[in-house]
C-alpha cells in the first residue's frame, strides 16, 4: 500500500472518531454557514454572477500563455521584476538569491498557500533566515508547528481555549486571556517584526495582466503591514491566479468575500503595481513576482480537469464536504485539502501517490453546488478516477474484483441460479478488504428480481 494512502487511512480513521475534533470543526463551520447566508443577500442574481466569473476564468485559462506574457511586460514596465519558477525547488532558489542579494535575514509573511507548496518556512530556517507568519491563524499554526488546516481559516480546528493554552506554553501568557487579549498579544509581537523585517512576502489573490499588478485581499491589515515597511517585497503567485483585467475585480472581490467568509467585501483589498514610485512616501524599493507553475501546466494539459484552475480559493467546498467535515484538513497529507485538494493534488504531486484522494468522496455533489465559480468538482473527481484506471494505477486485486463483478452482473444465470447464501459468501470473499470494516456488507435477497418476476408471470 503506498505510504500516502496508508497514512491517509490511518489519520482519517483517527480523526473521524475524535468527537472533540469534530465538535470544534462543526462549530466553526456552522458559524461560517450562518454568515454566508447573509453575505449572499447582497446579490440580486447570484446565479448570473457565478456564470459570468466562470466564463471569465474559462477565457483566461484558455489563453493563460498570452496573459502571463502581458503581465510580465506591464509589471516590468512598472519597475517590478518577474521570475518564472517551474517547481518548488526553482522558487526556493530564486527566493534565496533575492535574500542573498539584499543580505536579508528576516521576513514577514502574509498568508500564502503557494508558500506552503514550496515549504518556504522550513527552507528559510535551513538558511538561518527568520520567517514570521503575520496572519493570525497562520501565526497560531506556526507557533504550534502545524501546517494550515484550511485554505482560508488555517486554525479552524482550534478552540479559543486551545489557542490560550498554546500562547501560555509558547509565549508565557496567562491561560485565561480572552480572544481579544490573545489577538493583542499577537499584534504586539508582530508590530515589532514588521518594523524590523528585511523582506515582506505575500501571495496574490489575483494577477492583473492589463495593469501589470496583483491584488491581495485580507481582513487583518497584516498583509499591508508586511509589504509596506520592508524595502523588498516578494510575491509568490500560482499562475492560475490570473484574471483578464483589473475591471474583473468588481465581480471577483465580493464573490471571494461572500463565499470565503460571508462578508460583502473583504476588509482590506490592495492592488499593487510594482515598487514604490518617486512621488510615493512608502512601499518597497524592489518588488518581485515569482510566477509558480509547480504542476499547474500538467493540469492545464488535462482537457477535462483544467477547469479546476478556475478556483479562487474561497474554501467553500471544504466547508460543504461531508468527508472534510469528518476527517479534517490534515488527514489529506497535502497542502490543499477538501474537494478542490482532491482534484488538483494528483496533478500537482503525482497521480500514483495521491489518486486515493479522488476516491475518498461520497460524490454527493455538494462541493459543486457551493462553488462560486461553478467548478464541476464531483465530476472532476470521477475524471481523476478514470485517469487512474486508464493509467493502470489500480491494484491487481481491484482489477480482478471488478472483472469478476462485471462477469457476474452480465450473466443472468450467474445472478439467478446460485443460492443467496453462496452469492453472499462469494461477495464477502471478493470484497472483504476493499469494502471497509466500518460498512455493513450488502446481502443478496433470497430470490433475484428476475426470478420473482418469472414466477409472477407464471401464476
Ligand atoms: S473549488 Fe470552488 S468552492 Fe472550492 S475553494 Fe475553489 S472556488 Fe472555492
Amino acid at each position: 500500500m503506498p505510504n500516502n494512502l496508508h497514512t491517509f487511512l490511518q489519520r482519517s480513521e483517527q480523526k473521524a472518531f475524535d468527537a472533540e475534533h469534530k465538535r470544534k470543526l462543526l462549530f466553526n463551520i456552522a458559524k461560517y454557514d450562518a454568515t454566508v447566508v447573509r453575505g449572499k443577500q447582497q446579490y440580486a442574481d447570484l446565479g448570473l454572477v457565478r456564470k459570468k466569473v466562470k466564463n471569465i476564468k474559462w477565457k483566461v485559462i484558455e489563453n493563460l500563455d498570452k496573459h502571463l506574457i502581458e503581465f510580465e511586460k506591464n509589471f516590468t514596465a512598472n519597475g517590478g521584476k518577474v521570475i518564472w519558477a517551474n517547481d518548488d525547488n526553482d522558487a526556493q532558489q530564486e527566493i534565496l538569491r533575492i535574500f542573498k542579494k539584499h543580505n536579508a535575514r528576516t521576513v514577514v509573511k502574509a498568508k500564502s498557500m503557494a508558500s506552503e507548496e514550496i515549504h518556504l518556512n522550513e527552507f528559510l530556517k535551513q538558511h538561518n533566515i527568520e520567517s514570521i507568519e503575520t496572519d493570525l491563524g497562520e501565526f497560531i499554526q506556526q507557533l504550534d508547528g502545524e501546517a494550515p488546516y484550511h485554505i482560508v481559516t488555517p486554525a479552524m480546528h482550534k478552540s479559543k481555549h486551545d489557542v490560550a493554552k498554546l500562547f501560555a506554553e509558547k509565549l508565557g501568557t496567562d491561560i485565561n486571556l480572552s480572544a481579544s487579549e490573545l489577538t493583542l498579544v499577537a499584534r504586539r509581537i508582530l508590530r515589532e517584526k514588521y518594523a524590523k523585517a528585511d523582506i515582506g512576502f505575500s501571495g496574490a489573490n489575483f494577477i492583473l495582466p492589463d495593469i501589470g499588478g496583483i491584488a491581495i485581499s485580507e481582513n487583518e491589515g497584516n498583509g499591508r503591514l508586511s509589504i509596506s515597511f520592508p524595502k523588498v517585497h516578494i510575491v509568490l503567485a500560482g499562475i492560475e491566479r490570473m484574471i483578464s483585467s483589473v475591471n474583473d475585480l468588481s465581480l471577483f472581490w465580493p464573490l471571494l468575500a461572500t463565499f470565503g467568509t460571508g462578508q460583502k467585501v473583504t476588509v482590506y483589498n490592495t492592488i499593487l503595481t510594482g515598487p514604490k514610485k518617486e512621488f510615493e512616501i512608502d512601499g518597497p524599493y524592489e518588488m518581485y513576482v515569482i510566477l509558480l507553475d509547480n504542476g499547474r501546466s500538467k493540469l492545464l494539459a488535462e482537457e477535462r480537469q483544467r477547469e479546476a484552475l478556475y478556483c479562487i480559493r474561497c474554501g467553500a467546498c471544504l466547508n460543504a464536504c461531508p468527508v472534510y467535515k469528518n476527517i479534517g484538513g490534515h488527514s489529506y497529507g497535502s497542502v490543499y485539502s477538501g474537494p478542490i485538494g482532491s482534484v488538483i493534488t494528483p496533478h500537482y504531486n503525482g497521480m500514483e501517490e495521491f489518486k486515493h484522494l479522488s476516491f475518498a468522496s461520497s460524490l454527493c455533489g455538494n462541493c459543486t453546488e457551493v462553488c462560486p465559480v461553478n467548478i464541476n468538482l464531483h465530476t472532476l473527481l470521477l475524471y481523476n478516477r478514470n485517469d487512474a484506471v486508464e493509467r493502470d494505477l489500480t491494484t491487481t486485486s481491484e482489477k480482478t474484483m471488478w472483472r469478476l463483478w462485471r462477469k457476474a452482473m452480465l450473466n443472468r444465470k450467474m445472478m439467478d441460479n446460485p443460492p443467496a447464501l453462496l452469492k453472499n459468501l462469494f461477495v464477502k470473499m471478493v470484497f472483504n478488504k476493499s469494502w471497509g470494516k466500518r460498512r455493513t456488507m450488502f446481502k443478496f435477497a433470497p430470490k433475484s428480481f428476475s426470478k420473482m418476476w418469472q414466477e409472477r408471470e407464471r401464476r
